[in-house]
């Protein structure tokens, strides 16, 4: 829902303050409609319907995985495109995975979203009209800025949206922000006054050069610099940094990678680390395969670094991490 313009209308009728705190509480219910709003007065409720669309999103398309993660492909007012993914948990999470722009100028050779178009930017209403889609069919409780975009290149509406995130019983602790490593956008993370949201690091290679192959905006922040600029953000907010590796067959997966890699990670008391399972986009990658996986997870946890193997969501309908370009 466009805050901005609740307001507005909310000003040109007189209402009173507390008016669109009400609307926006129903909203964060799950509320599909205003006629649901039982505690406005019943004119107030038809104006909004009229002048205030419930989402500032349309919904083009959905999809539903054999696992049950559900794929929403929306477009904005001006008609960018911008895609979000429920991922329901045997355990009973439920995760949102948030756009924060529409496509990605950055160039990540592996990543099906730097091939499409960047648009621009998201407004905070319009990341929040993401979670609100699938909070009206159930309750969430954890969100990922792990869709289309680069987080920490939109950080004021990424932080206004996770601001009223908790309303929606989506907890601070419990949404991830994941960056490229845009060092300007950590420190940021790591002195605002805001609550802790937890940092992710799309690291992906043990050494500058290979990074750089594989993610062009490492000639700009390079490895240790970023590594650098984590420890900052740990010092201050006392949260582990989640690094996500992307496990690319003969590329990034040797034995000898993993050792390096051990050794880029200290202290050990910084970092964890999710192997990434590749999935598949019309890149020339291949996945690394399970074991490969297993052997490099066992070297990384010989030496002392936490390393967990991320469980694979909604392939089958391109909506799993990297996939995400807008297909429909
Ligand atoms: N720009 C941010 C947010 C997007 S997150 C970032 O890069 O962190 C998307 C995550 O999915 C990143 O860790 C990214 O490296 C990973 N990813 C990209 N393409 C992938 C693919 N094809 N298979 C698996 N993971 C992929």
């Amino acid at each position: 829902m466009d805050m901005q313009l609740l307001d507005t209308v909310l000003a040109e009728r007189r209402e009173p303050s507390f008016r669109a705190a009400q609307v926006w509480a129903w909203a964060a219910r799950g509320a599909g409609s205003y006629a649901e709003m039982t505690d406005l007065p019943s004119a107030l409720r038809e104006t909004l319907a009229e002048r205030v669309p419930l989402s500032c999103l349309d919904l083009d398309r959905e999809a539903l995985a054999a696992d049950g993660t559900e794929k929403a492909l929306f477009s904005t007012h001006d008609g960018r495109p911008l895609e979000a993914v429920l991922m329901r948990f045997n355990d009973g999470r439920r995760s949102v995975c948030l756009s924060s722009q529409s496509g990605c100028p950055l160039t990540c050779t592996f990543c099906a979203t730097g091939t499409m178009k960047f648009a621009r930017n998201l407004t905070a209403s319009e990341i929040l009209d993401q979670a609100l889609h699938f909070t009206r069919k159930e309750p969430l409780d954890h969100a990922v800025f792990m869709g289309m975009g680069e987080p920490l290149l939109n950080l004021d509406s990424v932080l206004a949206a996770c601001e009223r995130l908790p309303d929606l019983g989506i907890h601070p602790s419990s949404t991830t922000i994941s960056t490229v490593g845009w060092i300007p956008g950590i420190d940021r993370l790591a002195e605002h006054e805001g609550p802790t949201v937890r940092l992710a690091l799309s690291l992906h290679a043990p050494d500058d050069a290979l990074r750089s192959e594989l993610m062009p905006v490492n000639d700009r922040f390079p490895l240790h610099d970023v590594l650098d600029a984590c420890r900052r953000w740990h010092e201050r907010r006392r949260r582990k940094v989640f690094v996500e590796y992307l496990m690319l067959a003969g590329v990034n997966d040797r034995y000898e990678q993993a050792l390096a890699l051990a050794r880029l990670l200290s202290p050990r008391n910084v970092f964890k680390v999710n192997l990434i399972p590749y999935n598949p986009t019309d890149s020339d990658f291949e996945g690394s395969g399970r074991e490969a996986i297993e052997v490099f997870r066992a070297a990384l946890e010989e030496r002392g670094v936490p390393a967990t193997v991320r469980l694979t969501r909604g392939r089958d309908i391109d909506a799993a991490c990297g996939q995400l370009a807008a297909r429909g």
